[in-house]
């Protein structure tokens, strides 16, 4: 269990000149789950996409534990313990679901046995043992996003980074999602940053959240407090 905090410090992305996102910080620490929210356009994604090297910095700098990783491509800083879902779930579709989660395990570093060891493992944990042998393709939506959860934690991260991972789900399927995530920290000792527009989801799973418009950190803090916050209720009625 790593004991280095995540650290976005006064990180600055543009597009062709225009800002996306302005001197923002946002720290994440093992163990803990941060909400990252605010309107749509006001620069989550991007948030995402510039810790794990998708995008380029404008200005700023993203370290672990002291070490910076920011200017690195994105499959070093996977390597140092940041791993992410996306907005659009991405998996083998031609590959079970199984080869799915330990093709993941095998990319970081594992014999083909630790490999499907930690793969039945991690399905069993999300309720998908019954569906190892499917195909992924096959699956219903829920499904796929969870095995792309598994997928995801079957690299050993320090920190994982969820766009959205319940937009499209139903009720019960969000329900299910939430109670994995919700006991990763504790399992894991997993640094959880994620992104949802279901305020209901976020208030129960978050101990913290960062919120974010038109590009600038608006509010940081506890859950219950910030979203009290009338520049934050503000935001979200102006969207
Ligand atoms: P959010 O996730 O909060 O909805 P985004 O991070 O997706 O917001 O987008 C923030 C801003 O940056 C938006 O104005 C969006 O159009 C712009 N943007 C995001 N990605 C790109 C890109 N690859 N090229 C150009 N503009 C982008």
């Amino acid at each position: 269990m790593s004991e280095k905090s995540l650290n976005a410090a006064g990180v600055s992305v543009e597009f062709s000149g225009l800002r996306a996102l302005d001197n923002v910080s946002l720290t994440l620490s093992p163990a803990e789950i941060v909400g990252l929210i605010g309107p749509n356009g006001s620069g989550k994604t991007t948030l995402i996409n510039a810790i794990t090297g998708q995008v380029p910095l404008a200005g700023g700098r993203v370290t672990i534990g002291g070490d910076q990783i920011s200017g690195l491509s994105p499959r070093r800083i996977a390597l140092k313990g940041i791993n992410r879902s996306f907005q659009i779930v991405r998996l083998f579709n031609n590959m079970t679901v199984v080869e799915n989660v330990e093709s993941s395990a095998l990319a970081h570093g594992v014999s083909l046995r630790q490999a499907r060891e930690k793969a039945n493992t991690l399905l069993a944990e999300f309720s998908l043992s019954e569906k190892a042998e499917d195909l992924a393709g096959n699956l219903s939506y829920g499904d796929k996003r969870r095995v792309e959860i598994a997928r995801a934690l079957a690299a050993d991260p320090a920190f994982l980074l969820l766009d959205e991972p319940a937009a499209g789900m139903n009720e019960a399927e969000s329900e299910t999602l939430l109670h994995i995530l919700s006991e990763l920290p504790r399992t894991r000792g997993l640094g959880l940053l994620i992104i949802d527009h279901d305020m209901g989801l976020i208030m129960r799973l978050c101990n913290r959240l960062h919120v974010l418009a038109s590009g600038r950190t608006i509010a940081e803090g506890k859950a219950d407090e910030v979203r009290k916050n009338p520049a934050v209720i503000e935001a979200y009625l102006g969207s």
